[in-house]
């Protein structure tokens, strides 16, 4: 649907819910916030047929079939998580749904659990069997199990079926994640980022890189990104890292997000390190999104989940609202696929979530093992995915 068209929807579904309309759920009672607008204020959000249909000081709840009582609590979009391994069964991917309903993360990003030739799995056993949307990057590097196999011959080999694999799937396929850095058991080479450009201009899509241990420079990675592209873990301390030891932003890295370049953190577990954060907060550098990066060797520990990764951002001194502004809308806009999502728009899909901030002392862990202790911390109480509670 392009934008006119679902403006009209919008404008027509808030037409058909008048003052009659039985909704499926409303949710009463909540600091309502809106991170696309802008909006903060206290409120109710009607759900219809698995779009928002209301959003307006006071709904009765006599008019739904279920309520919700959100008093002391936020009303947000859906979280989106743009770094997450869901393709459970496979490599590392952990269980979207059971997760989703706990942390409020409706729209998931698998960045590169499945290669060109797995998405049909995916697909079949994952994406269609979640309630929670999911999109993914395909993954960059050769899996051949022969040694004696040249590795950037093996990929550029794999560009064909690679191309038609992400033309035939690009409702869900956003474009390439490439594992840049030295650590890839040894067999990573600079003519893989080069290979990843070229497909994602020649197929236009995205590429999703992650950095870790250099080489490459990041001075020599960060010109081959582009507008729409995203740099995965950007508060790692490896070698390709967006900080100097000075403490300022690398001028590569200011020069790629003056482009479009998006950063993105990543957590992880081994790429998310408060000290670095601290330096690039204090130099001005914010993220674009929050995400997690969260597989089954994080998920008991640091990560957890996206409330727990948004705990340690509003630790590090990020305002709720900037937080949620990278954790729905500024992540739907890379996925770029449903109209509304990660918005409370009229007419939007009603992907919500409960979330509230609860006061004590929190003990964080980044991916080195430094604990802080939080006095705050962002707790989802209630998870809605398509219009219907996650159960
Ligand atoms: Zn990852």
């Amino acid at each position: 649907m392009n934008r006119r068209s679902f403006l009209g929807a919008s404008l027509a579904s808030a037409a058909v819910a008048g003052a009659q309309t039985r909704y499926d759920i409303v949710i009463k009672n909540g600091e309502i916030r809106d991170p696309a607008k802008d909006v903060r204020r206290r409120g109710d959000v009607a759900v219809l047929d698995g779009r928002i249909a209301a959003v307006e000081a006071d709904i009765p709840a006599a008019r739904a079939a279920s309520v919700i009582d959100a008093k002391g609590s936020y009303i947000t979009p859906g979280l989106v998580d743009l770094h997450t391994h869901c393709f459970w069964g496979a490599s590392f991917g952990v269980e979207p749904d059971p997760i989703a309903k706990r942390s409020g993360v409706t729209t998931w990003v698998d960045a590169g659990t499945f290669a060109h030739d797995q998405i049909e799995g995916f697909r079949k056993f994952v994406i269609d069997r979640s309630q929670v949307r999911i999109f993914g990057f395909v993954y960059l590097y050769p899996n051949s199990r022969n040694p004696d196999l040249d590795p950037v011959k093996y990929v550029r080999g794999l560009m064909r079926a690679t191309g038609r694999m992400i033309e035939a799937n690009k409702d869900v396929v956003l474009g390439i994640k490439l594992q840049v850095g030295s650590n890839m058991n040894g067999r990573y080479s600079p003519e893989f980022l080069k290979i990843a450009r070229e497909w994602c201009d020649a197929f236009r899509v995205q590429l999703m890189a992650h950095i870790s241990f250099s080489p490459p420079e990041t001075d020599e990675v960060m010109p081959l990104m582009r507008s729409g592209d995203v740099v995965t873990h950007c508060y790692n301390t490896h070698g390709i890292g967006i900080v100097e030891k000075s403490g300022e932003i690398k001028a590569s890295v200011l020069d790629a997000r003056k482009r479009g370049v998006k950063f993105d953190t990543g957590h992880g577990l081994g790429s998310f390190n408060f000290e670095i954060a601290r330096k690039a907060m204090a130099a001005g550098f914010l993220p674009d999104t929050i995400s997690t990066d969260i597989y089954n060797l994080n998920v008991k520990g640091p990560v957890f989940d996206m409330p727990t990764t948004m705990s340690k951002m509003l630790h590090l001194g990020m305002s709720f609202e900037d937080i949620l502004l990278r954790t729905t809308v500024n992540a739907a806009r890379i996925v770029n696929r449903v109209p509304g999502l990660g918005t409370l728009d009229v007419g939007a899909p009603a992907d919500l979530a409960v979330l509230a901030i609860e006061e004590g002392k929190f003990p964080l862990t980044d991916s080195q093992r430094n604990t802080v202790t939080a006095d705050k911390r962002i707790v989802c109480r209630e998870t809605i995915c398509r219009g219907k509670r996650m159960a």
